[in-house]
């Protein structure tokens, strides 16, 4: 018991410690969350991966799923041949170098507009050792909900007018970057190959160095409809109003929902982690803990219905651009007892970014944590596990501990319930910490089985705050824990 408070005082500690290095200080009111514009629809279809954290490889790649099978075989299609692309030169590289690593991260936007159309923004780097600089990509996707159908560009500006849309995007360029003049002198029709539907405009995505220097990195600007005017000529097909005209696609643009008002500030200050005070905890019988990576998404749920129903608990590794596409299921974490921590910002290699990169993965993740769910995780898991003296450094100095596992089920790559129910039952140990995804179906599916013959075996399922205290060693910021 005295240990236990002992334990308290120093994992207080180091919350002070580390928040006081942070952005965020919460004992402080907490900045209000960005107020949801109510466009964004991240959420839109279903969040697929493509991943892989094996050889010299480290790929994330997340793209919709919308559940229209030809607009599906496009986008997987595309998503496919950015891995197969990079694994097929990395192969080759790899021959030559076998301390080769590459890696590829793959995040997109969608933005719903007047329930119409969805505009799907994929934005991506990719780099490898022999690499100066990563590669960023985009690739956008427009689809008409009324037809089911994907969107030439040919159908949402009128050609014949695109020395107007060039004139409006050269004044959009000239007033953020005004020295830019002899830059956008010449302009052609390959200035606008990438340009997504968005509510209030067109966004046209220019990639790096593409067209304007790569020091600006890559940019949008914003063509609003009313700008337009006659250049932009898209139109549902089925629609009831056909909007042909700038006007009235401004009429039922007005019409849409203002955004929703702003959650209340949550009342919680400082969340400690659990300790060994959770009911029924047996200190002489086994312990092991589940975490999944990679959420919130729609498959969370599915694992929280199962902790509840056998009393068990996991700890979930939330992605920060992730969080407030689902802020209620982040709450749900939460408020059932299990843990939430962070998993960076957007996924990136953490071992790659300046110690400045990785300070912003982590702080403003821990921040979309807090001000979703009014906790401060004192832990984080490091995409693909990858951590470094830098990484290191920079968790010890924000007053974080970096979480790997013991147990690997690679649901990511089978995405088999068999075969992740398996690896969990053959490897199962008193201590352990177990990697499963809360992204696929079949990793639900293997916990209707894991979870309870888990507890048949005797072990109690605990977060990995509880895993770590069990053992009454103090827990260090910037140290890698692979288990009790
Ligand atoms: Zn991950």
């Amino acid at each position: 018991m005295k240990r236990t408070i002992l334990l308290f005082l120093l994992i207080l500690s180091l919350v002070l410690a580390g928040c006081a290095n942070s952005a965020q200080n919460p004992s402080g009111a907490p900045e209000p969350a960005e107020p949801d514009s109510g466009q964004s629809v991240y959420e839109y279809g279903e969040p697929n991966i493509i991943a892989s954290n094996e050889g010299y490889l480290y790929c994330y790649l997340l793209y919709p799923k919308t559940g229209n099978t030809d607009i599906d075989k496009t986008i997987y299609d595309w998503a496919y041949s950015v891995y197969t692309d990079a694994q097929e030169e990395l192969a080759l590289l790899y021959e030559e170098d076998t301390a080769l690593e590459g890696e590829i991260n793959l995040q997109y936007n969608a933005y719903l507009v007047r329930d119409a159309y969805v505009g799907i923004e994929e934005l991506g780097f990719y780099s490898h050792s022999h690499m100066a600089h990563p590669t960023n990509f985009v690739k956008i996707f427009n689809i008409d909900l009324t037809t089911q159908t994907l969107i030439e560009n040919d159908k949402i500006l009128d050609a014949a007018r695109e020395a107007d849309v060039l004139a409006l995007l050269r004044g959009k360029i000239l007033e953020r970057y005004p020295d830019m003049t002899a830059n956008v002198e010449e302009m052609d029709g390959e200035w606008l190959e990438n340009i997504v539907l968005n509510h209030d405009g067109i966004d046209v995505v220019l990639e790096r160095g593409e067209h304007l220097p790569s020091a600006f990195g890559l940019l949008t600007f914003s063509l609003p409809y009313t700008e337009l005017g006659a250049a932009f000529i898209l139109s549902p097909a089925s629609a009831e109003t056909p909007i042909t005209q700038t006007a009235s696609f401004e009429a039922v643009l007005s019409e849409t929902t203002t955004p929703p008002p702003a959650e209340p500030a949550p009342e919680t200050q400082l969340a400690l982690p659990p300790l060994l005070m959770q009911d029924g905890f047996d200190p002489d019988k086994p312990i092991i803990a589940l975490t999944f990576d990679d959420g919130p998404s729609k498959v969370t749920p599915r694992i929280l219905d199962l902790l509840g129903q056998y009393g068990a608990r996991a700890t979930f590794c939330v992605v920060g651009n992730r969080v407030n596409s689902y802020p209620d299921i982040v709450r749900r974490v939460v408020a059932e007892g299990s843990e939430l921590i962070g998993h960076s910002w957007d996924h990136k290699q953490l071992t790659k970014l300046s110690a400045d990169g990785i300070q912003a993965e982590l702080v403003k993740t821990k921040d979309v944590i807090y001000e979703t769910a009014g906790v401060s995780p004192l832990l984080y898991r490091p995409p693909y596990g990858a951590v470094n003296n830098s990484v290191k450094t920079v968790s010890a100095s924000l007053g974080l501990s970096i979480i790997n596992w013991s147990i690997d089920t690679k649901d990511w790559k089978s995405r088999n319930a068999e075969s992740v129910y398996q690896a969990v039952m053959s490897q199962a140990a008193d201590g352990g910490i177990i990697l499963c995804h809360d992204l696929y179906g079949s990793t639900a599916d293997a916990m209707e089985r894991v979870i309870p013959e888990l507890i048949a075996r005797g072990y109690q399922l605990v977060t990995v705050s509880e895993l770590l205290s069990a053992s009454g060693a103090p827990i260090e910021a910037g140290t890698v824990y692979y288990k009790r």
